[in-house]
């Protein structure tokens, strides 16, 4: 079986968020199965340039607008097609923004552009290649399967949403540009709130929908949750499927990871001690024998970031220390700023994306915290279970599936592996920290949730059988009986 996975991020090659890491680790999963996934991604600065065995197998003499082309080659053991459309993507600045962090005003016609040539994939136009089924992740991927819809191609399609809260909402003047017969700016079609829905358009469309979590599957029904999509949500609740994120164990493994002072496994957990320390030096924290509580994470409202803020002060006081990595939203890079030079040594930050610094936090800190307001899947709290640091977190989505609170019952039968509280509670972040703090002041009930954590089976076995089986399913209703 062929697939064709579109995608604006891919792990190693670019990466702002999970959506990279989900999208890097599915194909050689898949490949167990033999399901053959090839990946198209934009082509931004220098990636084209990483292709080996690199060949052009399309042109374009106008693709909205741009010269462009379709690169096949391979990279990081994936097999790539790069959409080279220089004016587009070779930009200074991130996939989606310039340096200052603004969304780029074209990203509508960079990411129709984008869809457009996946269709066009899919359609046949690269010879030799045409795939089984195709997979569209998130908004700058969706309207692919708005174009394969409007274009006839009968093709499979599964549209996985990371995150509903990105949806690619544009205003109505947009649509002459897209290509589309006037019949889709319609309801069923990619009109939304009296714009254009990207993400919405592919939801449309789609065979079948997958989110990364069953929890966040059911909540996106919910007006809460569903961000004005709720309503599709429920309608194709029988196309709705949540299937939780695996992670790469070759890449997170605390016993070869190469980023770490110190290697270590579940019989050897002392060894992280090392780490620890070159955390404190690398945070600026006093050496010391309380807690280190980590938080990796972009730092935005979604990521509940303004009730960790809320938080430090009881954290400090308790005897807790604090180790924050990331970067995002300014008034939170401040808040979180301050509180570290009003708790030196107690509290430090690191302002930006260092992904070897991220690996050695979840093998030092005692606990990784993630307060998150929602979360899809989440892949922070899944390296903190396998590398022995406990994760605190909010009751929702992916961190409510994959994390099994230590309340007793779980303590007694030996399966808890952090400890969860109710997100609308109010000092639950707080709580939780502290029943963290009393579990680790028991230090054999402790190591034993760190290794149960280290069990737990993380990899993207499962999960990709479930999704070699979806495609099955798909592609066997497609074949008139
Ligand atoms: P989201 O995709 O919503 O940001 P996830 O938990 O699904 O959240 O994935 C976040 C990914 O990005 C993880 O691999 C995490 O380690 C990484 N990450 C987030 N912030 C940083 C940072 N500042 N430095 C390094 N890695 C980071």
């Amino acid at each position: 079986m062929r697939v064709l996975s579109v995608a604006s991020e891919v792990f190693p090659l670019v990466k702002t968020g999970g959506l990279a890491d989900v999208v890097g680790a599915l194909p050689p999963a898949l490949a167990a199965h033999g399901v053959h996934a090839t990946t198209f991604v934009p082509g931004y600065p220098g990636l084209a340039a990483k292709l080996r065995k690199k060949k052009q197998v399309h042109a374009y003499a106008d693709l909205f607008g741009a010269r462009a082309s379709i690169l096949r080659g391979e990279a990081a053991g994936l097999d790539l097609l790069v959409l080279n459309a220089p004016t587009l993507f070779d930009r200074k600045g991130g996939p989606y923004g310039d340096a200052s962090g603004a969304d780029f005003s074209d990203n509508w016609r960079r990411f129709a552009a984008f869809s457009r040539a996946a269709a066009d994939i899919a359609g046949g136009a690269v010879e030799g290649y045409v795939p089984d089924l195709v997979h569209a992740h998130d908004w700058q991927a969706a309207m692919t399967l708005a174009y394969l819809r409007y274009d006839g191609t009968t093709v499979p399609t599964v549209m996985t949403v990371h995150n509903l809260a990105f949806q690619g909402q544009f205003p109505a003047s947009i649509f002459p540009e897209l290509g589309l017969p006037a019949s889709a700016l319609s309801v069923d079609g990619v009109e939304y709130y009296g714009g254009v829905g990207f993400l919405k358009a592919g939801l449309q469309a789609a065979s079948a929908i997958t989110t990364v979590s069953p929890t966040y599957a059911q909540e996106i029904r919910t007006p809460e949750f569903g961000m004005g999509l709720d309503g599709m949500m429920n309608a194709r609740s029988g196309d709705l499927f949540g299937i939780v994120n695996g992670i790469d164990t070759d890449i997170w493994n605390p016993e070869t990871d190469p980023h770490l002072v110190a290697r270590y496994s579940a019989r050897s957990l002392k060894a992280r001690k090392a780490n620890k320390a070159a955390l404190e030096e690398r945070f600026g924290l006093d050496r010391g024998q309380g807690p280190i509580f980590c938080v990796v994470s972009r730092l935005t409202w979604q990521k509940g970031m303004d009730t960790l803020v809320e938080t430090v002060d009881g954290l400090v006081a308790a005897g807790g220390r604090l180790a924050v990595l990331g970067s995002g939203d300014a008034a939170l890079e401040g808040a979180l700023l301050a509180a570290a030079s009003r708790h030196r040594g107690k509290v430090g930050m690191v302002v930006g994306y260092d992904e070897p610094l991220s690996h050695l936090m979840q093998g030092g800190a005692e606990a990784i915290l993630i307060p998150s307001r929602f979360e899809p899947c989440g892949l922070t709290q899944l390296y903190g279970l396998r590398y022995g640091c406990v994760p605190v977190v909010a009751r929702t989505g992916g961190l409510a599936d994959t994390i099994i609170d230590a309340n007793e019952a779980a303590l007694s039968a030996g399966v808890a592996t952090g400890f969860q509280y109710e997100p609308s509670a109010p000092g639950g972040l707080y709580h939780a920290i502290s029943r963290a703090m009393e579990a680790r002041a028991r230090p054999a009930e402790w190591a034993a949730m760190q290794r149960q954590g280290m069990k737990s089976d993380l990899s993207w076995k499962k999960s990709a059988a479930r999704y070699v089986e979806l495609y099955q399913s798909l592609i066997a209703k497609k074949v008139p009986a």
